[in-house]
């Protein structure tokens, strides 16, 4: 069985306590390894480690850190298929799947070496005086991550904050660790300095906790739910520590008359089944037009029913099982208080039959029909593989059922009507708008939440800007 230590100040160490945890395969419970948790009095070794590396690693040149990042890509990519088979067997989804999550995150560490060689800064003439502008790195970096994109979701992180000359400690999710860990392994078998990249294994109540609340980081780069992003909210404001929160959303996915049908369907189908439904961006809420609705939806279910669901190590899967059995659990309560409340069974809506599903997490992809924005469905995160469909007579009514919602993280319509295109996309109100196109990600656009959904940009030039401080030199001269 696979073993996962922590990594702090360069070694691979065992918890202060020495206390271990089994992690299980979703789809079987089988375990996968034994991992060390660790508990705050770790987090404050790994602080204190990066606070060491701190003024060696910032005043390293940039063409050097752009040198090592570029190697930690190189061997992210030489063991690809050995930590997406962890990741596979930690969190569930299929491993074509976990493949090209951790070969994005490979070109993440390599799109960050270029872009922190750009940390330009400014020169400005005042007559007297003279100004220059600097952008120097934070300090150490906290980096907090949720399970559902343990690999990818830290490699937006750890390559910007190095490449900014930040230090790091990088908390995974305590259940979902192996692959991530593997990650940063990677970039210090690269040459990084010892104690430039910590991970500390371990539950977010302390490790987490002891991130946030400690004076020795500065800077808190966190993505999970918005409950624990108000938690840091509030215990940052202790040293104004700088933030960025990636934090929950309720995508929705609007449908226009005129918008090519069988696109749309395949496209609301893919994200809204994806990885279970696991994805901050998933298609959470889906508003077709009423003169397609029904064509839209009877595609949504003809496309939704060719999805093999199964354990992600079997090659032919396009689903995997659910992460825990509490996130199949409050898929089904939302999916029966839908039902309670009038909506319809299209697909799905409970779990699939046979001996290779009884011992996971699994539940069926589910489309839902007569829902309305009274049911739990249609305004909290499910965080599961569940569409629900309601019909819009106007425009103006389905960007308004849209923007319906304390989340804003993304939001997609499909039209082939560019005025129809452009209304929509400059109302609705989220971080991120899909035209025609069911992602928001892209690794050099900035991507991040409005409203509830989160505080800052990752990725693009914004992702190296979260990890700098301005600095104004004055000269008189
Ligand atoms: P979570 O908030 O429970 O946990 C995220 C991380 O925070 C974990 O590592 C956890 O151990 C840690 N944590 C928990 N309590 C903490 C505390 N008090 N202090 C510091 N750290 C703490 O989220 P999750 O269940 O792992 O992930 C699912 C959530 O993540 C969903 O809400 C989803 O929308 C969100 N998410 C958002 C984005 C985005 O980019 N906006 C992307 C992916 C997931």
């Amino acid at each position: 069985m696979h073993s996962s230590q922590m990594l702090i100040n360069g070694e691979q160490v065992s918890s202060h306590s020495g206390k271990t945890e089994i992690i299980r395969n979703p789809a079987n419970q089988e375990p996968v390894a034994e991992v060390y948790v660790g508990g705050r009095e770790d987090a404050r070794l790994a602080l204190e480690a990066a606070k060491s590396a701190f003024p060696g690693w910032s005043e390293t040149s940039s063409l050097r850190r752009a040198e090592i990042l570029h190697a930690a890509a190189g061997l992210v990519r030489s063991r690809a298929e050995q930590i997406a088979r962890l990741l596979t067997q930690e969190q569930g989804k299929p491993l074509k799947n976990a493949l090209l999550e951790v070969l994005a995150s490979a070109d993440v560490l390599d799109y960050y070496a270029e872009e922190g060689k750009r940390n330009f800064g400014e020169w400005i003439d005042s007559g007297r005086t003279r100004s220059i502008v600097l952008r120097q790195p934070i300090g150490v970096a906290a980096l907090i991550t949720p399970w559902n994109f343990p690999v990818d979701l830290l490699a937006w992180k750890v390559g910007p904050a190095l490449a900014a000359g930040c230090t790091i400690v990088a908390k995974p999710p305590s259940r979902a660790p192996l692959a991530a860990t593997e990650l940063l392994k990677a970039v210090n078998d690269a040459g990084l300095p010892a104690g430039a990249a910590n991970v500390v294994h371990g539950p977010g109540g302390e490790v987490g906790a002891e991130l946030v609340e400690n004076p020795i980081s500065r800077k808190i780069a966190f993505t999970g739910e918005t409950v624990t992003g108000r938690w840091i909210v509030a215990h940052a404001a202790a040293h104004i520590k700088r933030l960025s929160l990636e934090l929950g959303g309720q995508s929705p996915f609007i449908v226009a008359e005129d918008a090519d049908i069988e696109k749309a369907a395949a496209a609301c189908v893919r994200r809204a089944f994806s990885n279970m439904g696991q994805i901050c961006v998933s298609v959470n809420r889906v508003y077709a037009a009423s003169e397609i609705a029904e064509e839209f939806t009877s595609s949504v279910v003809r496309l939704t029913q060719r999805l093999k669901i199964g354990n992600g190590l079997d090659p032919d899967v396009d689903l995997g099982p659910m992460f825990s059995e509490s996130q199949r659990e409050k898929t089904k309560a939302h999916v029966a208080d839908a039902l309670q409340k009038g909506a319809e069974v299209l697909s799905g809506g409970c779990e699939p039959e046979g001996d290779e599903y009884s011992r996971g997490f699994f539940y069926l992809p589910t489309v839902l029909t007569n829902v309305d924005h009274g049911m739990r469905i249609m305004r909290e995160e499910t965080f599961g593989p569940v569409a629900p469909i309601m019909r819009f007579e106007s425009l103006d009514e389905a960007i308004r059922l849209a923007n319906e919602s304390e989340y804003g993280l993304a939001a997609y319509i499909f039209t082939n009507d560019l005025k129809t295109a452009l209304r929509a996309a400059e109302r609705l109100e989220a971080g991120g708008v899909g035209v025609n196109v069911n992602d928001v990600v892209d690794i050099q656009a900035p991507f991040g939440g409005w409203k509830q959904s989160g505080l800052g940009r990752e990725l693009g030039r914004s992702g190296l800007e979260a990890y700098l401080e301005t600095k104004h030199i004055r000269l008189a001269i």
